[in-house]
């Protein structure tokens, strides 16, 4: 019995004649990350275009090279990212017009890179990373991220800490459309998700009102990495039925939050950008209702090596973080589901770093 990968029409059939069908299945494991399941729709298109292209060029040579130019080209790339319409259009354009004169079209991909963990990157981020011309990337996304980014692409580091831009969100607009304009195959990598607290939105707008043409792809968020990583379910049936995503940034010292509807009960609130503003936050949620001793938790360097979960109460939770100097990046989540870690918490990083020779090492105390 052969493995089969399947993408219809497209099968790939593996087989070890007996020999060990354990490595024939880890080989399918292995084939089926890497082949798009978009696959089997390209293939669909090429039939659907079979005979057309067979009369536009009789002879098998140039018929070759045409269909070689349709699945290294903008055709194929459209067909990944679900584009199909547009996809049968070019195709179809391409099959009129003989062959494309025109420059190829640049493109960005606006990549979530997720919390930091590279094994939190989607299938679709990696390999949009590794067909990348260039990538323009935050200080969120992490180095072991960058790393995965396809060998000879131009890297730009484009910054973003709160007072330290190293670009002005206009000049990372205006470089992302100069790049696509030039035909460059762009990804704008960016930490977590793209649209959330990301500003995303605000990117592809410029895109789009400059004809650029773009495809999202959404990325694990900080909450929802925090959140696993650190045991904390962020609903549950019997502690919490919704779960609101906030960002405490500071504005004139104090935060700008709608505070009646963040201290409801049975409700998760996961607030961004948080450290600072810790000691404000937690007497706005106990006056506005929650009880003093609400679990709550900071979550640093989430999903990564080094992360830390420094959990109390509502009450106690700004001098933990100065006591225990939590640094960014940190979320905090605030809410009964906080106190399931004490049962769910598996993440326990740390524990193999290379030990330190003891001959080279000055008393650890
Ligand atoms: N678009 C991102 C959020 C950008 S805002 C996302 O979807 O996750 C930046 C804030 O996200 C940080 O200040 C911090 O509060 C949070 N954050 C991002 N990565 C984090 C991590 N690995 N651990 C904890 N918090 C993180």
């Amino acid at each position: 019995m052969a493995s089969v990968i399947d993408r219809a029409p497209l099968q790939i059939a593996i087989s070890s004649a007996g020999n060990s069908p354990v490595l024939a299945r880890k080989l399918r494991t292995l084939l089926e990350t890497l082949v798009p399941s978009a696959y089997g729709r390209l293939a669909a298109l090429a039939g659907r275009f079979r005979d057309a292209s067979k009369r536009r060029y009789p002879d098998p040579e140039a018929r070759r090279r045409f269909w070689e130019e349709v699945m290294d080209g903008p055709v194929a790339e459209m067909v990944l990212s679900g584009r199909e319409r547009d996809a049968i259009d070019a195709l179809q354009g391409k099959l009129d017009s003989g062959t494309d004169n025109k420059p190829p079209a640049g493109y960005v991909y606006l990549v979530g890179g997720g919390p930091g963990n590279p094994e939190l990157l989607t299938l679709r981020a990696l390999r949009v990373m590794q067909s990348a011309s260039v990538v323009l990337y935050d200080h969120l996304v992490a180095p072991a991220i960058v790393d995965l980014v396809r060998r000879d692409a131009e890297r730009i580091y484009v910054g973003k800490q709160a007072s330290n831009h190293a670009l002005p969100q206009q000049d990372i607009n205006a470089l992302m459309v100069r790049l696509a304009k030039e035909g460059k195959r762009v990804v704008r990598l960016k930490g977590g998700d793209p649209f959330i607290f990301g500003r995303g939105g605000e990117e592809i707008e410029t895109l789009a009102a400059n004809g650029v043409s773009f495809e999202v792809v959404p990325g694990i968020t900080a909450a929802c990495g925090a959140g696993a990583f650190a045991g904390i379910p962020l609903t549950h049936r019997d502690y919490a039925h919704s779960c609101v995503f906030v960002t405490g940034h500071l504005k004139d010292g104090s935060i700008d939050l709608d505070w009646d509807a963040l201290a409801r009960p049975m409700q998760t609130v996961v607030i961004y950008m948080g450290v600072h503003g810790l000691a404000m936050l937690g007497k706005q949620l106990i006056a506005h209702g929650l009880a003093a001793r609400t679990p709550a938790a900071l979550v640093e360097k989430a999903t990564l090596p080094g992360q830390r979960v420094v959990a109390g109460t509502l009450a106690t939770i700004a001098d933990l973080a100065a006591s225990e100097n939590v640094r960014p990046p940190a979320l905090l989540i605030v809410g009964e589901v906080v106190a399931l870690r004490d049962k769910l918490a598996w993440y326990q990083p740390g524990r193999l770093e290379a030990a330190p020779r003891a001959e080279n090492t000055p008393n650890p105390a």
